[in-house]
């Protein structure tokens, strides 16, 4: 359970938690927020996580790992539209992709980082439900999983956050997620394509905390609630009480939070994205 702090706790707690980062690498206040928010506020557990962080970063190289911006022009991981630091455009295959990004996205049922909700935090869609799960096993591996989710990571919060943030006039660190789950069937929970869903799921929680605004799940089967069972138990309970499960009357609430010229039309939006080919996310599940 997450304990209520006033203004004046929280603001302490940050400034104990920089102080204790003397010899760090120097990060802002909202990125400490974060760390004590997933700690409900434990300055000690924060400044181990980050501390973690900071050597999983290292080990990794991710500061190293390559984003497509508008200037170097390096092709994206997943379509975007709406954000104005980069053109929109699709992931096609082209000079600088590398096979193995195409493999992946290519057995999932369509992605795409389209617009910003009602708080200003881009809105990251996913055809659940298209995709392969049974070939995403058998046909990359967790290593191939693990740099395809850390680029598109990376991507987000050092181009599209900033972004957003420019756009808001405020620091904006979150994402919201729509899961649409039309089209899911049995084959979907597949053990080997959930364990890896799973370390991507624990990669976010150690070096990426509180970087969710809201996670939607539309359409969902009512055999989900018995994959959620398993699912919640990997989860932080601030993270699981973001989450809505909907099946399908979903769409009054998702444009209480996000405005309908930002909804995908076929998530009861108006918007249709008709300047690039799939539209607003494009799916290999649906010609
Ligand atoms: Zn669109």
């Amino acid at each position: 359970m997450v304990v209520a702090r006033t203004e004046e706790e929280k603001k302490e707690a940050i400034a104990q938690l920089s102080s204790q980062l003397k010899g760090y690498p120097q990060v802002a206040d909202e990125y400490l927020e974060q760390f004590l928010i997933a700690r409900s506020w434990n300055v000690d557990g924060a400044f181990k996580q980050l501390v973690d962080t900071f050597a999983w970063r290292k080990e990794n190289e991710i500061d190293m790992y390559p984003v497509a911006t508008k200037e170097n022009g390096l092709p994206v991981l997943y379509p975007i539209r709406g954000y104005s630091s980069i053109p929109d455009q699709n992931l096609t295959a082209q000079a600088g992709v590398a096979e193995s990004v195409l493999r992946v996205y290519g057995n999932m049922g369509g992605s795409c980082l389209h617009k910003v909700d009602n708080d200003g935090c881009p809105i990251y869609i996913e055809r659940l439900g298209y995709h392969q799960a049974k070939l995403i096993a058998k046909n990359t591996t967790a290593e191939e999983i693990f740099h395809y989710h850390v680029g598109c990571n990376e991507f987000l919060h050092r181009v599209i956050m900033k972004d957003c943030s420019k756009m808001a006039g405020k620091t904006i660190n979150r994402e919201t997620v729509i899961f649409d789950c039309t089209g899911m069937g049995w084959s979907q929970f597949h053990m080997p394509a959930i364990n890896l869903i799973r370390t991507i799921s624990d990669v976010d929680q150690k070096y990426y905390p509180e970087t969710l605004n809201r996670l939607f799940l539309v359409n969902a089967p009512g055999a989900f609630v018995y994959v959620w069972k398993i699912v919640k138990g990997w989860l932080d309970p601030g993270t699981i009480d973001k989450i809505q499960i909907l099946g399908s009357d979903y769409q009054s609430q998702l444009l209480e939070y996000i405005s309908a010229e930002n909804l995908p039309s076929f998530l009861g939006g108006s918007c249709t994205c008709d300047h690039l080919p799939g539209g607003c996310v494009p799916s290999q599940g649906i010609s």
